[in-house]
């Protein structure tokens, strides 16, 4: 399959743009699937609806077919015609977020999504995303779409169209080409179907942000305790692995330097993942910078495209620099153990 490749400005979208917002749209009316912006990741979008179109998605991808979808929308009060039972206080985060990179888990009505969006699930997971050309492709297409991340299941997400074009050029219909996303760490999602939310993936959006909303407000306990299963299924997944293997280390970057100058004494070629802080404080074969640690947000957009950077790199094992886990640290740091498959370093 030719995989279009249209290349739209953020900030002209619905002018200019608009043939290519419709040709993608029609492509997603008529069944097929196409990857689009957000201001979290790119998605890979497919129509809700229909099974064959979801099929699509989960076969581009290569992603196991117990991992959820997230439904986007572009009209808050389409959440009622996919879920019921919505407690108010995810109507006062759905208020404060949306558009935005929040997820909200609702009790879902039975029969008007595929089921394989939901993977058997009684709830479902939905948001509104805060993109231009995500908004004006779902307004135009009509109905709701099913988007994960556009990246090959275990891969990095795409911060890019390039990453896109990387993992399934051939495989997809066409991606809408807006430059790089926003956030760079996929939404937050919540879920609403208790007395409180409560947060099963952390994201751009914190715990703290989410409390300021709606008052009371949990952290998925396996998230934490990782032997047992999490309640959002996606993350008992390996995920946003390089190909080299990494681990995380704590410490100065004298005492990483160590770790890294035991490896190269065994001939093997390393790679550091550093913030700009410390980067040039590293001999190494590949050195990348990954944002300031000053400037947590920074890490978050660039960490993706960092980990993809090392697989044009000659390097055997790699090293990242742990983050600090307040705010969107705790985001980082989650998919950074993801990547690593929690492989840590212990300092001396
Ligand atoms: P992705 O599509 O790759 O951004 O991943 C979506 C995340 O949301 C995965 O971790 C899913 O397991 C999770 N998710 C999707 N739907 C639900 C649901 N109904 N209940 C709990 N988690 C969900
Ligand atoms: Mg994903």
């Amino acid at each position: 399959m030719e995989t279009k490749h249209w290349v739209v400005d953020k900030s002209v979208i619905t002018h200019q743009h608009y043939p290519h917002i419709k040709e993608a749209a029609d492509l997603i009316r008529n069944g097929d699937v196409v990857a689009f912006p957000t201001e979290t990741v790119y998605g890979l979008g497919g129509q809700a609806k229909l099974d064959s179109a979801v099929e699509k998605i989960f076969q581009a991808k290569g992603r196991p077919s117990d991992n959820p979808l997230i439904v986007h929308i572009a009209d808050q009060a389409d959440v009622d015609k996919l879920a019921h039972s919505i407690p108010t206080y995810a109507y006062l985060l759905m208020n404060a977020f949306w558009p935005g990179p929040l997820t909200v888990v609702v009790p879902k009505k039975e029969g008007v999504l595929s089921e394989r969006v939901t993977a058997g699930l009684h709830t479902v997971a939905i948001r509104m995303p805060d993109h231009p050309a995500a908004l004006a492709l779902i307004k135009e297409s009509g109905v709701p779409v099913a988007a994960p991340s556009a990246n090959r299941s275990g891969k990095p997400s795409p911060t890019a169209a390039k990453h896109v074009l990387d993992d399934l050029n051939g495989r997809i219909a066409g991606v809408l080409d807006a430059g790089e996303t926003g956030v760079g760490l996929e939404s937050t999602v919540v879920d609403c179907t208790g007395d409180y939310p409560v947060v099963l993936r952390p994201g751009g959006i914190t715990q703290a942000d989410i409390e300021a909303i709606a008052g009371k407000t949990d952290t998925d306990t396996t998230l934490k305790q990782k032997e047992e299963t999490p309640k959002a299924p996606g993350m008992k997944y390996a995920h946003y692995a390089p190909e080299a293997p990494l681990y995380i280390m704590e410490g100065l970057p004298a005492v990483i330097q160590e770790k890294v100058d035991e490896w190269r004494a065994e001939g093997k070629k390393v790679g550091v993942l550093a913030a700009a802080e410390s980067a040039a404080m590293y001999k190494a074969e590949a050195v990348i910078t990954c944002g300031c640690r000053s400037d947590l947000a920074s890490v978050a957009k660039e960490l993706y495209g960092a980990l993809r950077s090392f697989n044009e790199q000659p390097v055997d094992v790699i090293v990242a620099e742990a983050f600090p886990t307040e705010g969107v640290g705790a985001a980082i740091m989650n998919r950074l153990e993801k990547a690593a498959g929690d492989k840590w370093i212990k300092t001396k």
